[in-house]
């Protein structure tokens, strides 16, 4: 876990730090029969539109927002769709610590593999003419990871969720191609949100969460990006932060500096914006509200469309 500067937003800090990284692959054995038509597990999941999340060297795991693919090594193999197998057995190889199947399997597992709910994870497809930049928009935690949890019960999960799903409407109609790490009740580690920027080689990565402190006067948002940051990452941050503070009227608790693993993973211009304080009880009643969470929304969208556009 990085040094974290800033006192208040430890609490959230240690619920986005707090997955484990997948293990490295182990080595290998066996061989690959010469006629037999095996692709890596990295292949087959580019392949499934799928990201590798795990290899434990006993099973890869394989997961997009909505399924998850278990490829275990144990009895010569065997696939596993979202808990139940698919495809048939065997024919499943270690070679240099990469996992080999049978390309045959391809077919079974996609058909195995549940819809994503549209738009989730998709880029959507570009008009010719426009000048839309790829931006990832990553609402925080998600499934078991419930983030900060207010007085009121308000989960910060559920605050981020629909604030992000608006960002990421409104950057598409301004003609932007938006991913989302999540659009759902889902867990992801911090390396997968990085990985799915890093992946698409996103021109921006937002990342959002909503604040909490021991204090239960402190209130207001913030704006992050890491040490060392690009421009173009001050650039956002700093287009969010003014914006934020012209039309949201919280507290502007200014551009600051923390080492978010979101922020240091991602190869892209990167910011995580703090909402607001769910610990703050007035806060908190403010940030469940729809209008107040759309209204963050177009804050955000607005102020990312204004700095990534080439020629500003
Ligand atoms: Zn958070």
């Amino acid at each position: 876990m990085r040094a974290v500067r800033c006192g208040v937003v430890v609490l959230c800090a240690g619920m986005i730090l707090g997955c484990q990284p997948s293990r490295p692959m182990q080595g290998g054995r066996g061989s690959l029969p010469a006629s037999a038509d095996v692709i890596s597990a990295e292949r087959l999941a580019e392949r499934l539109g799928l990201t590798v999340a795990a290899d434990s060297g006993a099973a890869v795991v394989l997961r997009d927002a909505a399924n998850c693919v278990t490829l275990r090594l144990e009895g010569g193999g065997q696939a596993d769709v979202n808990g139940r197998p698919a495809g048939p057995r065997g024919g499943f190889v270690r070679i240099g610590g990469v996992l080999f199947v049978p390309a045959m399997l391809e077919e079974p597992l996609r058909a195995a593999l549940r819809p994503l709910p549209p738009p989730a994870q998709q880029p959507v497809a570009q008009p010719p003419a426009a000048p839309g930049r790829v931006i990832v928009i990553d609402p925080g935690h998600g499934g078991k990871d419930c983030g900060a949890v207010s007085p009121i019960g308000l989960e910060e999960k559920s605050v981020v969720l629909p604030v992000g799903l608006e960002v990421a409407r409104l950057l598409r109609e301004a003609g932007h191609a938006v991913i989302l790490t999540r659009d759902g009740d889902v867990f992801l580690t911090r390396e997968e949100r990085a990985a799915i920027a890093n992946r698409r080689e996103a021109d921006l990565f937002v990342s959002i969460h909503a604040d909490s402190a021991p204090n239960p006067d402190a209130r207001g948002f913030t704006v992050y990006v890491c040490r060392g940051a690009s421009a173009a990452s001050r650039s956002a941050a700093d287009a969010v932060a003014a914006r934020l503070d012209a039309d949201s009227g919280l507290r502007n608790r200014g551009v600051r500096t923390a080492d978010y693993d979101v922020l240091v993973l991602t190869r892209c211009p990167a910011i995580l914006v703090e909402l607001g304080y769910l610990s703050n009880r007035q806060e908190a009643l403010l940030l469940r509200q729809d209008t107040v969470q759309a209204a963050l929304a177009r804050c955000i969208a607005s102020a990312i469309d204004a700095s990534v556009r080439p020629g500003r």
